[in-house]
């Protein structure tokens, strides 16, 4: 067994308001799916972010979701996506009978390469599938233009948002933002999940804030966040009995989760702080390293670039680190009791997406294999530092 206590990836780190805003949810029995709390998260997150309406839903699967249905994404419509991320950014896509069209990373933020964007949505309009398969046909695809484009904060490091919008409005294809990791992120100091048509938030367990589950829409647009709350509860008519003229869903967060919300949201920048701190601390440790002829890279953030630094991620090509790679290191760390985890598993690289349309430069998967995340909580302490570069230490010493 082990005698030390876990380090975990990115655990839960509640700031003790929580209990308040939830006491309150239960002295006024507000235990729905709507009351003051979701009023208020919903407000901190208008607030923080800059977008003028916002609703908080189940999960950030669900925001997504429902993003898709209000862009008509209906059965047979491309959707593109980007490729490098966690499945919940291209399973909605599926849920509506679309089918998506991956495009691989830009090696300097790790999100939607522009060009090979561009590309995609070119051969797309002009039914030019073969460049987009991996040998597989795709003759039964009729020429089209995609309906939706899904960009990804990857890890916190905001996408290239200038270009990805410029050929969004180019092309005249809605832009869907998936800042799930992205909480406090900017792009030339403007908030990541403010620059698409909706920007999508979570706050499950292992996010920058921490529900237990959640996410939540964003949008300067009130008719998509209207019609959000609408279908989130079951798009009821207006009605004194149950009258649906449409399928709805139960998407809605409850008063309860919301309270929880909003206690994470009074410690949101000491959080990003953290994170950031976290950082800063690997960054200097790797510098040290390398000085040891290693040669370990962190991320950083290119010029008008502010990254939460969700999580901090290291690569490193085993040939060039005397036969240190990723796993090595994961295992040793683990037999430490610590955690750390390889980076995102390219979509188009998964299983379940194995036939699928994709745009790829082999940048993902090349930072798949030798990618790794690091513990990154905002809650670690020195001494869990200590532990982590001590059993660093030991893997580079060989
Ligand atoms: C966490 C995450 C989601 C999904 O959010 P849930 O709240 O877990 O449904 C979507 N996209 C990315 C990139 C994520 O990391």
């Amino acid at each position: 067994m082990h005698s030390l206590p876990r380090i975990w990836l990115s655990p839960p780190h509640m700031c003790g308001r929580e209990q308040d805003f939830i006491r309150n949810a239960f002295e006024t029995n507000w235990i729905a799916p709507l009351g003051p709390n979701v009023n208020g998260f919903e407000h901190d997150l208008r607030d923080f972010t800059g977008v003028k309406h916002a609703a908080a839903l189940s999960s950030g699967t669900a925001a997504i979701h429902l993003a898709l249905i209000m862009l008509h994404v209906k059965p047979g419509d491309l959707v593109i996506c980007q490729s490098f991320t966690f499945s919940a950014s291209a399973n909605p896509i599926v849920y509506q009978g679309g089918i998506p069209v991956f495009i691989d990373s830009e090696p300097d933020t790790w999100n939607m390469d522009p060009e090979l964007l561009e590309k995609a949505i070119i051969a797309c309009q002009e039914g030019r599938f073969s460049d987009l398969g991996n040998g597989l046909i795709h003759s039964h695809l009729k020429p089209q233009k995609p309906k939706a484009i899904i960009v990804v904060h990857l890890y916190g490091m905001p996408a290239k948002m200038d270009k990805i919008s410029a050929i969004a409005e180019k092309f005249d294809i809605p832009l869907v933002e998936d800042a799930a990791e992205a909480l406090g992120s900017r792009y030339h100091g403007k908030a990541c999940g403010s620059f698409g048509m909706m920007g999508i938030l979570s706050f499950n367990g292992n996010k920058i804030i921490n529900t237990s589950g959640g996410g939540a829409l964003l949008s300067d647009n009130e008719e998509y966040i209207l019609r959000a709350r609408f279908l989130a509860t079951q798009a009821r008519d207006h009605a004194p009995h149950y009258e649906h003229s449409q399928i709805g869903y139960n998407y809605r967060m409850s008063n309860v989760i919301a309270a929880i919300g909003r206690g994470q949201m009074t410690a949101v920048h000491e959080r990003i702080e953290a994170r950031r701190k976290n950082f800063e601390r690997y960054r200097q440790y790797f510098q040290v390293i390398n000085q040891r002829g290693f040669d370990v890279h962190v991320l950083l953030e290119p010029e008008g670039f502010y990254s939460n630094r969700w999580l901090t991620t290291i690569t490193l090509a085993p040939e060039k680190n005397r036969g240190v790679g990723r796993e090595k290191i994961r295992l040793h760390l683990e037999a430490q009791n610590i955690e750390t985890r390889p980076l995102w598993k390219p979509m188009h690289a998964q299983p379940v997406f194995s036939d699928s349309l994709r745009y790829s430069n082999h940048v993902s998967e090349h930072l798949f294999e030798n990618g790794l995340c690091l513990p990154s909580g905002s809650n670690l302490s020195d001494a869990d530092f200590e532990r982590i570069f001590r059993s660093l230490d030991q893997v580079f010493r060989g």
